[in-house]
């Protein structure tokens, strides 16, 4: 049962949770915090220009880096941080008892990695970035607020460049 669960709710490429399961312990989070009035922040995370690593290097090489990103998160997070991939190349992040200031400094850290990851591309090296929002529960009313929040922070960090992190 429990490997026919995970083959469910987990994303193959990378291993994560998929954008339904993550979306589901993002619902469980929310509510218990509710209860219990901890804070809580989500992550909104996008591999910048990542288009153009596919464009460029090819779709294995792009795989390869989603492969990257997805172990350095789990790597570096925090044992009761919750990572999932939520679409193509967009990963989502609950930090649960943590506010959006903590979670943006937990994420930078994750960030200051990544862009140091060499990528191998057949004779090739590259480095990859990526975007990131981060929205606190206390600004927002439920799940769908909260996502939204985390998403227009991504955007502006889009727009101020990438390879940076904002706070809704
Ligand atoms: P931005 O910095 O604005 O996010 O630019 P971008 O190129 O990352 O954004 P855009 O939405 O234009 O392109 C996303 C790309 O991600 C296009 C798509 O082919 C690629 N992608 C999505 N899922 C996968 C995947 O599973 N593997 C690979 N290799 N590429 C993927
Ligand atoms: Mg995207
Ligand atoms: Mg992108």
């Amino acid at each position: 049962y429990r490997s026919l669960r995970s083959l469910i709710m987990r994303d193959g490429l990378t291993g994560l949770l998929n954008h339904t399961a993550l979306k589901e312990q993002l619902a469980a989070e929310v509510a218990q915090a509710g209860r219990s009035g901890a804070p809580l922040a989500l992550a909104m995370i996008d591999l910048d220009r990542f288009k153009s690593v596919n464009d460029t290097y090819g779709h294995p090489v792009g795989d390869q880096v989603l492969k990257t990103l997805s172990r350095l998160l789990r790597q570096r997070l925090r044992r009761g941080d919750i990572v999932g991939r939520y679409g193509g190349e967009e990963f989502a992040v609950i930090f649960p008892d943590t506010n959006a200031e903590t979670a943006r400094k937990v994420l930078d850290q994750v960030r200051l990695a990544f862009v140091k990851i060499e990528q191998h591309a057949n004779q090739q090296i590259f480095t990859a970035t990526f975007s990131a929002g981060v929205a606190d529960l206390e600004l927002a009313a439920d799940v769908e607020e909260i996502i939204e929040a985390a998403d227009n922070a991504m955007y502006v960090a889009k727009q101020k460049g990438r390879n940076c992190i904002e706070l809704a």
